[in-house]
C-alpha cells in the first residue's frame, strides 16, 4: 500500500489518477502522443481542455454568465492579476481586504501596489471568543465586524487559509452589508472543490490547482463575465482576463499537462458522487481527526472551533519536545509530511479531497497509539 500523504501542497492525487495517467503517458488513447507533446491548438488537446472546462462547470455548478480561467502563476502571480483586472472597474481605485492569515496578508501587500487598498478586517491581534482568549489567526472576523467602503471595486478574502487552517464558509450577501456593488473575490486555492460554491454570494474565485485540484502549474480563475474587461492599461497581456477568456484560455500555450491531469481529477470527483458527496466524506473526515484532538490530554488544536478549516488541521503536541520523535516515527509508519508549517510551528495534517477517511483514521490511531506511548 502506498503511505498516507498529509502535504499541504503539493499534495495527494487521486491514485487512480495517478494511474491513469501513467496508463496514458506514452499513447493518449491512440493518438501516438502523450499529452505533453500534443499542440495545446489540435483537436486532440482541445476535447481535453473542453471536457475539463465543462466537468469543472457541472461540478461546482458554475453560473453561465461566469468565464472559467485556465492560468499561469499560481495564487502569487493572481494576488496582482486580481488588481490589475479589477481595480479598474471604478473609477475609485479602491478595493478593501480582509486579513485572516499568512496568503491574505501576502494578497494584501501585493495589491497595494495598485490602488488605494484598505484593511476591512483583520483577525491580526488576540480576542476573546466563547469564554477562551484565540491568538492572532486562529480565528476569522465576524462578518458584522468588517468595515467596507461601497465604492470599493472589491473586496477580497482567503476563505481558506492552508498555514493558520483558518475556513471562512458564511458568505455574507454583499448588499445586506451594505456594499451592494462590491463584488466578493477569494482566494480559495486550498479548499477549491472539497465543498459546493454559492455563485450569488460570491462573484470571483481562484485557486492554485496543487492543493486540491491537481498539478502545480494550473490556476483556475471562475469570474463573473461583467468583471473582464476592466484591465489597468500596464496589466501584462496574457493576464489580462479579457485576453484569456477570449482565446478559450489560449491566449499564449496554456500549462497542457496540468490541465489534462486536473481534467482526470474532475473526473474522478464525478465518480465519487461530485462536490457535494466529497464535502459529506470531508466533513465526516474533519469531524474525526478534531474530535479526537478536542478529546485527547495530548494534542490540540488552537484554531477557534467556528473557523476550523476542514482541509488542513494544524495540531500541537502539548509536549513539544517530542515532535521530531513524532514525525519520524510517523514517517515509518507510512504517514508522511506532518510537520507543521514553520511559522506555525507543531503538526499539520492536511486532509484533502484525496485522503479518504481511511486515511484519517490510519493517522488517529498513529496518534493514540503514539499518546499510548509516550503521555
Ligand atoms: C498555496 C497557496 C497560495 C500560493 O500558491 P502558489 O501556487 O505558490 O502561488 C496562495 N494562497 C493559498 C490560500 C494557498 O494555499
Amino acid at each position: 500500500m502506498r503511505p498516507w500523504n498529509f502535504s499541504a501542497g503539493p499534495s495527494a492525487l487521486p491514485l487512480e489518477v495517478l494511474q491513469q495517467a501513467a496508463e496514458e503517458m506514452t499513447d493518449w488513447h491512440g493518438s501516438g502522443m502523450s499529452v505533453m507533446e500534443m499542440s495545446h491548438r489540435g483537436k486532440q488537446f482541445t476535447q481535453i481542455r473542453n471536457e475539463a472546462e465543462a466537468d469543472l462547470r457541472e461540478l461546482l455548478a458554475v453560473p453561465e454568465d461566469y468565464e472559467v480561467l485556465f492560468m499561469q502563476g499560481g495564487a502569487t502571480a493572481e494576488n496582482a492579476i486580481v488588481p490589475l483586472n479589477l481595480i479598474g472597474r471604478r473609477s475609485s481605485g479602491k478595493a478593501d481586504y480582509i486579513l485572516s492569515g499568512i496568503w491574505s496578508n501576502k494578497s494584501h501587500k501585493e495589491a497595494e501596489r495598485y490602488g488605494d487598498i484598505a484593511v476591512a478586517a483583520s483577525s491580526g491581534s488576540e480576542i476573546m471568543l466563547d469564554g477562551q482568549t484565540q491568538s492572532p489567526w486562529t480565528w476569522f472576523p465576524a462578518v458584522d465586524s468588517w468595515q467596507l467602503r461601497s465604492d470599493a471595486s472589491y473586496l477580497h478574502l482567503c476563505s481558506n487559509e492552508t498555514i493558520g487552517g483558518v475556513e471562512f464558509s458564511a458568505w455574507p450577501d454583499m448588499a445586506a452589508l451594505g456594499a451592494p456593488d462590491v463584488p466578493l473575490v477569494a482566494d480559495a486555492s486550498s479548499h477549491f472543490l472539497s465543498r459546493t460554491i454559492d455563485f450569488s454570494k460570491a462573484s470571483m474565485v481562484y485557486a492554485g490547482a496543487q492543493k486540491n485540484a491537481g498539478p502545480a502549474g494550473v490556476t483556475v480563475v471562475i469570474v463573473r463575465k461583467e468583471l473582464v474587461g476592466h484591465a489597468m492599461p500596464t496589466c501584462p497581456s496574457a493576464f489580462d482576463y479579457a485576453n484569456v477568456a477570449g482565446a478559450d484560455s489560449m491566449f499564449n500555450t496554456p500549462p497542457t499537462y496540468a490541465i489534462y491531469i486536473a481534467g482526470l481529477v474532475f473526473k474522478w470527483l464525478q465518480r465519487q458522487g461530485g462536490v457535494e458527496a466529497i464535502e459529506a466524506a470531508n466533513i465526516a473526515k474533519a469531524e474525526a481527526l478534531y474530535s479526537y484532538l478536542d478529546t485527547s490530554d495530548f494534542y490540540l488544536s488552537r484554531v477557534h472551533v467556528g473557523s476550523r478549516s476542514r482541509m488542513n488541521v494544524p495540531f500541537f503536541l502539548r509536549d513539544e519536545s517530542l515532535n521530531s520523535n513524532f514525525l519520524a516515527q510517523a514517517d515509518a509508519a507510512g504517514l508522511m509530511q506532518l510537520k507543521g508549517h514553520k511559522s506555525v510551528g507543531g503538526m499539520r495534517a492536511s486532509i484533502y479531497n484525496a485522503v479518504p477517511m481511511e486515511g484519517v483514521q490510519a493517522l488517529i490511531s498513529y496518534m493514540q497509539d503514539f499518546e499510548r506511548r509516550y503521555g
